[in-house]
């Protein structure tokens, strides 16, 4: 019987072991260190991770609720753009994202997994994953790099800190999670069964960490919300490996960190696993798998620098920066090449026949945040001069 290594029992690690157990017939070895402790915090997904949950492990309702999940239908976003007004990012009639608690559902799945005949767990610290006895090796390790750092830092995104705090879930009820823009970055609001998770993300190169607390104190008190925990400092960088498919492949963390707008990390996660098994299978020779895979992350960064793009309702230096750096990358004619393009131009003309997708949204999708951002008439001035760049170009 064939073998498949996994390596980490984060979320990234979870995932892999689930996909390898419901979809081949391979003993699974999974490894993870104790004394490396996972990173609990992604806490929003799309419809993608629910979908296969449903698909692979027979999950309702039941085990969303046990986790401390909550339905997710969509981002609520307020204060992009000049205009301020709240819109929403909804997800299509009849699919649901969820929220969910990172450090319940990692101990879920990881009980739950252990106790079929064909998963050893091990707990050891791997030093050189390419020498395990396996045939294939999921590697989900994080961003505890040993001789292999990812290639690409990411330089487009102006965030690289988070301020997280958990609140008392007594006064809050949505099914939406809520995004708003803040004047160094922007705060995302999950709302949990037994907390909401409250963060500002933001760049640590603007101003100092104090007034971003009170300025998240600030925001937790207009929301009527009470901490109910300390507030923790997540620094992080935003990157990606070029290179992650192969007998040994990178997924999770270990292979990419995009910040958290859009709460798309899980979903990229399922597409490369899906990939992974496409490698594995015969199906997709690797430079298809690597390339695809970064063109998936290159949509995300599009997706994320778009809100940047819009601006919003504070005038401070952040917003300058972040706004001149979504402007030089959407009036790239690289951009152009870009595999959303097509999507941006017809959601920009209303075209929905155009059922393509780019990384995880819909023409739709981007309709409904161009619109809410109120970027409809910059776009088009926008591609039309580097369209008209392009044409001198050639
Ligand atoms: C502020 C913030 C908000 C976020 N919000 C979202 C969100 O809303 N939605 C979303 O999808 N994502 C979000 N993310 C991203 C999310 O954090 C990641 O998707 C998730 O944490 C993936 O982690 P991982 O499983 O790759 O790695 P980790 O959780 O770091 O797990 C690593 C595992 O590898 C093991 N390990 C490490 N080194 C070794 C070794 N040498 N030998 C053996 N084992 C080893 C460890 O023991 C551990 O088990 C957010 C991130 C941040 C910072």
């Amino acid at each position: 019987m064939s073998k498949i290594a996994v390596i980490g029992s984060g979320t990234a690690g979870c995932f892999a072991s689930l996909r390898s157990l419901r979809l081949t017939n391979s003993e699974i070895d999974w490894y993870y260190d104790s004394k490396i402790p996972t990173a609990p915090v992604g806490e929003g997904t799309t419809m993608t991770p629910l979908d296969a949950l449903r698909k692979l492990d027979d999950w309702t309702w039941r085990e969303v609720e046990e986790i401390g999940g909550t339905c997710k239908q969509g981002i609520s976003k307020k204060n992009w753009g000049k205009s301020g007004k709240r819109f929403l990012h909804s997800f299509p009639a009849g699919g649901v994202g969820m929220h969910f608690d990172a450090g319940r559902f990692q101990n879920f799945m990881f009980d739950r997994l252990s106790k079929d005949k064909r998963v050893v767990t091990i707990d050891a610290n791997l030093k050189n994953p390419e020498e395990l006895d396996a045939d294939y090796i999921i590697d989900c390790s994080g961003n505890h790099w040993r001789d292999n750092e990812p290639d690409v830092k990411v330089t487009d995104i102006p965030v690289n800190r988070a301020l997280v705090v958990q609140c008392d879930p007594s006064t809050f009820r949505e099914s939406y999670t809520m995004s708003d823009a803040m004047p160094y970055g922007w705060c995302f609001v999950i709302p949990l069964r037994e907390r909401i998770a409250v963060g500002y993300v933001h760049s640590k190169d603007f101003g100092d960490i104090e007034e971003r607390k009170v300025e998240l104190e600030d925001y937790i008190r207009e929301l009527n919300l009470h901490p109910i925990s300390e507030t923790r400092t997540i620094d992080f960088d935003n990157y990606y490996r070029t290179k992650n498919f192969g007998r040994v492949s990178y997924l999770g963390n270990s292979s990419a960190f995009l910040e958290p707008l859009e709460a798309t990390a899980t979903t990229t996660l399922m597409n490369g696993l899906q990939s992974q098994r496409h490698v594995m299978s015969g199906n997709y020779i690797e430079e298809f798998a690597n390339v695809s895979y970064v063109k998936e992350i290159e949509n995300v960064i599009s997706m994320i620098c778009l809100h940047y793009l819009s601006g919003s309702v504070y005038d401070t230096p952040f917003w300058k920066h972040a706004q001149y750096l979504a402007l030089k990358r959407y009036s790239s004619i690289d951009f152009l090449k870009s595999e959303c393009y097509p999507l941006i131009q017809s959601a920009l003309y209303g075209d929905l026949h155009n059922t393509d997708i780019a990384g995880t949204w819909s023409t739709y999708s981007y309709m409904q945040n161009i619109e809410g951002l109120g970027l409809k008439q910059r776009l088009q001035e926008i591609f039309q001069t580097s369209g008209i760049m392009a044409s001198f170009g050639d």
